[in-house]
């Protein structure tokens, strides 16, 4: 089942989410519908914040970008392969010089900025089966989990633009948490949502 994508505005967006266990009532169905969700909008991932669920749980898969061509042949074949559930992930370490690139976000429809994050990622999460993992990850694989975990910390890749960009982008904000925009997937607006 496709779920609506809760859009910029809504305050579960902002929320620290909260770590879940094997008993998280219908896990699979939920994981099933993020995937849904996900894929229908041509998302490289999806928090479950976005969902409405403040949780620590999100979903990357990377291939759409396997086909640009600013990146390698390896690094092309590794965004290709790259599907991953992340439960209750912790971020332990972020390293290197920070680099820019152009993010988006399914809750931000039709806004693209710049933003600048750390190559490399050591990241400790349990999988679909809630089993441990300790990996580290580098490049765009690192800044998509990066991007999604903020979403599990409260953060948006808004938050990090300089205050000029924000200020820039202050209507356009304010337009989608109005749901004052035309998107091609089932979205939540905060602000329609309290009609009697
Ligand atoms: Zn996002």
């Amino acid at each position: 089942m496709i779920l609506p994508i809760v859009a910029y505005g809504d305050p579960v967006l902002r929320k620290k989410a909260k770590a879940i266990t094997k008993d998280y009532p219908k896990f699979d169905a939920l994981l099933e519908n993020m995937k849904e969700t996900m894929y229908g909008a041509f998302g490289v991932g999806l928090a479950a914040p976005q969902i409405g669920l403040p949780i620590r749980l999100f979903l990357v898969d990377t291939s759409p970008f396997s086909e640009d061509d600013e990146f390698t042949e390896d690094e092309q074949n590794a965004l290709k392969n790259f599907k991953r559930t992340f439960i209750n992930a912790e971020i332990l370490e972020e390293e290197g010089d920070e680099w820019a690139f152009n993010e988006g976000c399914l809750s931000i429809p039709d806004v693209r900025e710049d933003v600048f994050r750390q190559p490399k990622i050591k990241i400790q999460y349990q999988d679909e089966n809630f089993e441990t993992h300790t990996e580290e990850f580098d490049g765009l694989i690192a800044r998509v989990i990066q991007h999604e975990y903020d979403h599990i910390e409260g953060i948006l890749f808004t938050d990090k633009l300089s205050s000029l960009k924000k200020r820039l982008i202050k209507g356009k904000l304010l337009n989608i948490s109005k749901g004052k925009i035309s998107v091609d997937y089932r979205m939540r607006f905060p602000a329609l949502k309290k009609k009697r």
